[in-house]
């Protein structure tokens, strides 16, 4: 490797090799990023590999070579990153329509209020008037002040909270719960204190919470719950965060590809991507995801529960 790829050595792969003959544990990485020279006398290229480092043993066991298998996956990499591109601009997209209906209320509300002012004459009447949008605005002030703080925190693991993130998301999608005539039941055992990416996070749930809405028929519930929990595969403690409702459930063909990117039932209104890059992120903070859901005609509903342990920073 050091003769046939030169520029490899001082970007970790020769330490690699060196390590899987030390050890004779296999090595495999995805997507991994290596700076290649692909033409002689140009600059090096990034490019992407899937590689896997696998040790042969003779009859006594030493090890006595490793096949190096790898495959350029740079294309499919920037595909991807381009799907995820355009699921984030969707979403900043819904957004920034639930954002904007939540602060058309209150500021419907204050103009009213601000009218009736006028018209009044009473000190106390309009003291009572001008108190109330006040108090709209306040809630104006939250909603906007609460995105921004999400929104300059989306890109680093650090501390989050999760009943807040799901607090916000509840309150971001107000308008579209009242208008549906859902409620939401929360079931709050802990406050779900971890660390991750409070932006992402806060499009996993948002993601989650649209496609209930989607599937409720009205009126309709949401439950949603957040406990501390182990995992019990791997004796991991973190959190549980479940999400029930009381929609229309999916099929077996439907639950079996659920998380492929573009895989949407939702024909004019649907990306098929929130639950892919839902995935990626709860990959990216070592979680996992499981679904109960029904479809049947008296019994319907869907259930995803997601299990995110407690990292170290
Ligand atoms: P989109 O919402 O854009 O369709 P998603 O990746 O978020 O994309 O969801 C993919 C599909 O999974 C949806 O179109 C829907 O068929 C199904 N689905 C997801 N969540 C639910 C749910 N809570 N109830 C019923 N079906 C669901
Ligand atoms: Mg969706």
């Amino acid at each position: 490797v050091r003769d046939a790829v030169p520029e490899a050595s001082g970007q970790g792969y020769v330490e690699v090799l060196d390590r899987v003959y030390e050890s004779g544990e296999p090595h495999v990485a995805h997507g991994s990023r290596i700076l290649l020279a692909r033409r002689a006398g140009f600059p090096l290229e990034p490019r992407f590999l899937d590689f896997i480092y696998q040790p042969i043993r003779d009859t006594d066991g030493a090890i006595t070579g490793i096949i190096v298998l790898g495959t350029d996956v740079t294309d499919r990499n920037r595909a991807e990153r381009s799907l995820i591109q355009a699921e984030k601009l969707a979403a900043v997209g819904r957004l920034a329509a639930s954002i904007a209906h939540e602060i058309n209320n209150p500021l419907e509300a204050i103009t009213n209020l601000l009218y009736l002012v006028q018209l009044t004459e009473e000190k106390t009447q309009r003291l009572s008037f001008l108190k109330m949008a006040q108090q709209e605005l306040d809630r104006v002030a939250k909603i906007t002040t609460q995105t921004l703080r999400f929104h300059r925190q989306s890109t680093n693991d650090r501390p989050v909270c999760l009943q807040d993130i799901l607090e916000n998301v509840i309150a971001l999608l107000g308008g579209r719960l009242r208008n549906a005539d859902i409620t939401v039941e929360r079931d709050f055992a802990t406050r779900g204190e971890i660390i991750g990416r409070d932006g992402d996070l806060r499009q996993v749930f948002l993601n989650l919470f649209s496609n209930a809405i989607d599937a409720c028929r009205t009126p309709g519930r949401i439950v949603v719950r957040l406990r501390n929990a182990v995992d019990l595969s791997t004796g991991e403690r973190g959190v549980r965060i479940s999400l029930g409702d009381t929609g229309i459930g999916m099929s077996q063909p439907v639950r079996q590809r659920l998380f492929e990117p573009f895989f949407t039932t939702k024909e004019l209104t649907g990306t098929g991507l929130g639950l892919w890059i839902s995935k990626e992120i709860l990959d990216h903070h070592k979680g996992k995801i499981r679904i109960r859901s029904s479809n049947a005609e008296h019994n319907h509903g869907t259930v995803f529960s997601i299990f995110l342990p407690d990292r170290k920073p």
